[in-house]
C-alpha cells in the first residue's frame, strides 16, 4: 500500500519504520532534516510539504504532539487537503483530543476521506517491539480498513466507539498513569526520609495492594537507578491530563482526583525544560522534599 507518515518525533519515528518494513512510505516531518535522514537510513521518499507526503497515498498516518497540530497542517496550499485524494483512509495515532479530531473528521467527510482516531499506548519500546495497544474511534468500516496498517506497530488494537472515543480513552488512561507517578513518588520519597530503603520499599508494594505499572516498572528502570531517560515529553502527560480534565467537565464529573493531577503537571511542566521526561514530575518531588529515591 501507498502510505504517508507526518510526524517522526519520538513514537512516530520507530512505528514509521514497521510501516516501511511492510509499505511503500513517504514521510514528511515539520524538521525537515528528520525526514530526510529517515529516508536515506529507512529507504523511502522523504517529502517536502505535508500536500506533497500525501499526493498520491491511498493512507496517511499523522503522530503529532496534539490534534491541534494535525488540524493545522490541513489548510493553505502545501497542506493536507491540497493533495488529499477520494477515498483515502487518515489515521491520526496522535494523542489528541475529541472535540478537534470530530471536527478534523466533518471536514474530511465530505471530501470522501475517513478519519480514524488512533491514539497508542506502550512508549518507545512499545512502539520498538510492534507491541503498542492502539485505541480506534471511528466508523466500524473505517475500522476495519486501519486494523491491517495498525498491525505494522500494534498488537492490541481495539474499536472504542465513533470518533474521538480513542482520544476520551487514551486521556484518561494517561491521567491515571500521571496520579500514579505523583502518589508514587510522594509515598516513596516519605518513606526514604522515614528511614525505609527506596528498593525494600517497592520490592514489598509491588508484592503488595499498592502496586501499579509505575511501581513495578518505571520507577525500578528510570528512578532507583538515576538513569532518568527522556522518552516522553513531561509536556505531552500535561497535555492528556489536560484533555482528561476536560471530558470531566463535559461530562459534569466532579473528579478532583484527576483535576488535582492536572495541576501538579501542569506546574512541573513551568519548572522543567521543554523536553523534561514525565518521570521527571518524581524529580521535583525529591527536590521539594530533600531526598532522592534510589536503589
Ligand atoms: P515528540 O515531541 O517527540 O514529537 C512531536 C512530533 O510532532 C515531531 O515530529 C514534531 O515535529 C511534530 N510537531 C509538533 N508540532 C507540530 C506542528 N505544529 N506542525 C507540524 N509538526 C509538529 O512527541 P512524541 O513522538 O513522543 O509523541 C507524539 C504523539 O504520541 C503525542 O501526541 C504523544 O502524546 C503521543 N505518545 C507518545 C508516547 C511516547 O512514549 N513518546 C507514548 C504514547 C503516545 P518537529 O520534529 O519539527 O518538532
Amino acid at each position: 500500500m501507498r502510505i504517508s507518515f507526518l510526524g517522526l518525533g519520538a513514537i512516530g519515528t520507530p512505528m514509521a519504520v514497521h510501516v516501511a518494513a511492510r509499505h511503500d512510505l513517504t514521510v514528511w516531518n515539520r524538521t525537515g532534516e528528520k525526514a530526510t535522514r529517515f529516508a536515506a537510513v529507512q529507504g523511502t521518499r522523504a517529502a517536502g510539504t505535508p500536500r506533497e507526503a500525501v499526493q498520491g497515498a491511498e493512507v496517511v498516518i499523522c503522530c503529532l504532539s496534539t490534534s491541534r497540530d494535525v488540524e493545522s497542517l490541513l489548510d493553505g496550499a502545501d497542506g493536507i487537503l491540497a493533495g488529499l485524494a477520494k477515498g483515502v483512509l487518515f489515521i491520526d495515532c496522535t494523542s489528541g483530543d475529541p472535540e478537534t479530531s470530530r471536527r478534523i473528521a466533518a471536514r474530511l467527510a465530505p471530501r470522501g476521506v475517513d478519519f480514524v482516531d488512533a491514539p497508542v499506548s506502550g512508549g518507545v519500546s512499545g512502539a520498538e517491539s510492534a507491541s503498542l495497544a492502539v485505541m480506534v474511534g471511528g466508523s466500524a468500516e473505517a475500522f476495519g480498513r486501519a486494523r491491517p496498517v495498525l498491525e505494522c506497530f500494534g498488537k492490541r488494537i481495539e474499536h472504542i466507539g465513533p470518533v474521538g472515543s480513542g482520544d476520551a480513552l487514551k486521556a484518561v488512561n494517561n491521567a491515571l498513569l500521571a496520579v500514579n507517578i505523583l502518589a508514587s513518588g510522594e509515598g516513596l520519597a516519605a518513606l526514604v526520609k522515614a528511614g525505609v530503603p527506596a528498593a525494600k520499599a517497592l520490592e514489598i508494594i509491588n508484592a503488595s495492594s499498592g502496586r501499579s505499572f509505575v511501581t513495578e516498572s518505571l520507577v525500578p528502570a528510570r528512578v532507583l537507578n538515576g538513569s532518568w531517560p527522556r522518552t516522553f515529553r513531561l509536556a505531552l502527560l500535561d497535555k492528556d491530563v489536560g484533555i482528561a480534565v476536560g471530558l470531566l467537565e463535559q461530562t459534569g464529573v466532579a473528579g478532583p482526583m484527576l483535576r488535582l493531577a492536572g495541576d501538579q503537571f501542569h506546574a512541573a511542566r513551568q519548572r522543567l525544560d521543554a523536553e523534561a521526561d514525565y518521570m521527571e514530575a518524581i524529580r521535583l518531588i525529591e527536590r521539594d522534599a530533600g531526598t532522592e529515591i534510589r536503589g
